[in-house]
């Protein structure tokens, strides 16, 4: 595995796997790795001839300074799990390197970069956009992967990538779970031991709502949702919505479309979690 510091490194080495006809997929995270980003890994090393991997704490998508400032950051041990996960180049740029001067691109992505994340974290999108279209110009991988998760940013990153008319593959794949049904995260570090064992109430309540399906109203569930984790003093939810999982409108009723996702954000403390659950499709 090499560790690559420069974007002409990158270059340099990338253009070298394809000229011998290697296939290259790429996995783009900030870093705090967990099982979660590696089984991200584990489907590009399964799907590609040459697996990168970039850790990159982005700054242009953080409308939270304190938020970036107490990003978790752990290199050597994500450079230790990645290792025997099969990566064969780790991009660890500098700011200066992505962000040789201030990117001012302004991307248009309509209602799916203004709702849910869009509407709690102003520019976050755009600022994830920059920075994922800086990457796959930089590394041109055939497939890339990220995690459902982040749903909403899947569907952004779908779009950027058919505005921008790369020839990019994006994969979502499945959120990874701890034992008790927390979603893994690398925020997850930030709870304190309390918190950790509130935090679990988060999948534990969307999965419970996914029984009522058949005898509660959309309107009913999201009451519940939102109720049953506020009951604890520890959680505040900013928001829960039910959209169709396509163009990320809220839905009425459940007939309303064949694939529907519920979405929340959660405030376990001062930290701020994020899960989803498909109730259809
Ligand atoms: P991050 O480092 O948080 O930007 O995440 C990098 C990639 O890993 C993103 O595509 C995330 O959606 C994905 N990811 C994060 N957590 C999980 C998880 N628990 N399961 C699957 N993918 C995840």
């Amino acid at each position: 595995m090499k560790v690559i510091y420069t974007i002409a490194d990158l270059k340099d080495y990338l253009l070298k796997e394809k000229q011998n006809n290697k296939s290259i997929g790429f996995v783009p995270t900030m870093g705090a790795l967990h099982a979660g980003h590696i089984s991200l890994v584990d489907a590009c090393t399964r799907e590609n001839d040459i697996c990168v991997v970039s850790i990159f704490v982005n700054p242009t998508q953080f409308n939270d300074p304190n938020d970036l400032a107490t990003y978790p950051r752990t290199l050597d041990k994500d450079l230790a799990l990645l290792e025997p996960a099969g990566c064969d180049y780790v991009f660890v740029p500098g700011v200066e390197e992505m962000y040789p001067e201030p990117d001012t691109r302004i991307f248009r992505f309509g209602n799916i970069a203004e709702v849910m994340e869009g509407a709690h974290r102003p520019g976050h999108f755009n600022g994830v956009a920059q920075i994922v279209s800086k990457l796959f110009a930089f590394v041109e991988p055939d497939d890339a992967y990220f995690g459902e998760k982040d749903f909403q940013q899947v569907a952004i990153i779908r779009e950027m990538v058919r505005l921008l008319g790369m020839k990019i593959k994006i994969h979502a794949c499945p959120i990874l779970r701890e034992a008790d049904g927390l979603a893994m995260s690398s925020r997850n570090l930030r709870l304190s031991a309390e918190q950790r064992l509130k935090a679990p109430l988060i999948a534990r309540t969307l999965k419970e709502s996914l029984t009522f399906v058949s005898c509660k109203s959309v309107r009913e569930i999201i009451d519940y949702v939102v109720t049953a984790i506020n009951n604890d003093p520890v959680m505040r939810v900013e928001y829960y919505e039910i959209v169709d999982g396509n163009s990320l409108e809220s839905i009425g009723n459940w007939r309303e479309s064949d694939y529907i996702v519920g979405c929340i954000t959660v405030y376990c403390g001062e930290v701020r979690l994020i899960d989803n659950i498909t109730y259809k499709g």
